[in-house]
């Protein structure tokens, strides 16, 4: 069951009447078994864009196309489309087995065949151990990975995650990212998770939709979107670092990627600039330099200068990227 989202247009009025655009003609394609990753700055739309198609929240305009069928209409309980929340919204009263079966229950499945399933889907996301357990006794990770478990219970027509590792901490996360594509992978439908960590965004997703302001700004692979990005919006917010953008000559934004910038031992062969601070990364380290502007550079540990050196900093002609100064557009 593909998904379609087609010109997607929302106004919410706020408190005192402001109009606040939360989508500005979304455009979006995910395919069957495919995971799409939505990723932008907060306040950006995609709460409102998930709300949309899982039909919690009305679209101005625009239409919500599941499996080929116009579904903009349908009520939310009438779209077959799974959603885990920011806030994992959990039953108090009911122990995680419940709240993990309580859906297949309500649809009428066999007690037995349903706690079967519990356990089946509890394991995937590691959380048998928690099945007696109250939601008042669970960590914010763990009611991720119940409300996880509730939704992967079954197979929907569509998933749907709104930043579900926001609250679980980073080692459970890294495994856990690795836990949702397997068993996006085995349900073979659409998938479209959420998340303001770009990083974890291009780690998971099988395209990349980077949105701002309401609008999709570019949607393609983590690799395309690394390579080429469209706008110098996108090239700051993809990336292990923002990209560097030079002030503009001529009207082109020059721009070059912080893990491409490289000290030259002549001092003549660069541009010039002091080194105003270095930051230890690992093996690497992020160093600021003030040149005519201000770069960051991330350095192999062995290369790292001093703060307060003169340096000479150079790149690759092929590893600059050209923007529209005016438009941000890529040239
Ligand atoms: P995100 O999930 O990317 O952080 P949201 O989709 O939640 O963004 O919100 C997009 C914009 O719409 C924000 O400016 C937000 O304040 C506004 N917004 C969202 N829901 C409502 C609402 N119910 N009433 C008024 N404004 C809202
Ligand atoms: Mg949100």
């Amino acid at each position: 069951m593909s998904l379609r989202v087609v010109a997607a247009h929302k106004v919410f009025r706020a408190h005192g009447g402001a109009r606040v655009v939360a989508l500005d003609g979304v455009d979006l394609e995910a395919a069957d078994g495919e995971l799409l990753v939505i990723v932008g700055p907060s306040g950006s739309g995609k709460s409102t864009l998930l709300r949309a198609i899982s039909g919690l929240e009305t679209l101005d305009s625009g239409q919500v196309i599941i499996g080929g069928r116009d579904v903009t209409g349908v009520p939310a309980g009438r779209r077959d489309v799974a959603m885990v929340f920011q806030e994992a919204a959990l039953f108090p009263h009911l122990s995680v087995a419940a709240n993990i079966g309580i859906g297949e229950r309500a649809r009428g499945a066999r007690r037995r065949e349903v706690e079967a399933r519990v356990v089946e889907v509890a394991r995937s996301l590691d959380v048998e151990h928690l099945l007696r357990r109250m939601p008042g006794e669970l960590s914010g990770g763990e009611r991720q990975r119940v409300a996880l478990a509730r939704v992967m219970i079954r197979v929907p027509s569509v998933c749907l995650l709104d930043e579900p590792l926001a609250s679980v901490d980073a080692e459970l996360r890294l495994r856990m990212r690795g836990e949702i594509r397997a068993v996006q992978r085995s349900l073979g439908i659409p998938m479209v998770h959420v998340t303001h960590d770009q990083l974890e965004a291009m780690a998971m997703g099988d395209r990349v939709a980077v949105m701002d302001g309401g609008r999709v700004l570019q949607c393609d692979t983590p690799a395309a979107l690394y390579a080429r990005p469209a706008t110098t919006a996108v090239a700051r917010i993809v990336g292990p670092l923002p990209m560097n953008l030079l002030p503009a000559v001529d009207g082109v934004v020059v721009g070059v990627r912080p893990e491409r910038v490289r000290l030259c031992g002549d001092p003549g062969g660069g541009r010039p600039g002091r080194v105003v601070a270095v930051e230890p990364a690992g093996e690497e380290c992020l160093v600021r330099i003030q040149t005519d502007s201000e770069l960051l550079a991330r350095l192999p540990l062995s290369d790292v200068p001093q703060v307060g050196e003169q340096v000479s900093v150079v790149w690759r002609p092929e590893d600059e990227h050209h923007f529209d100064a005016l438009s941000g557009q890529r040239r």
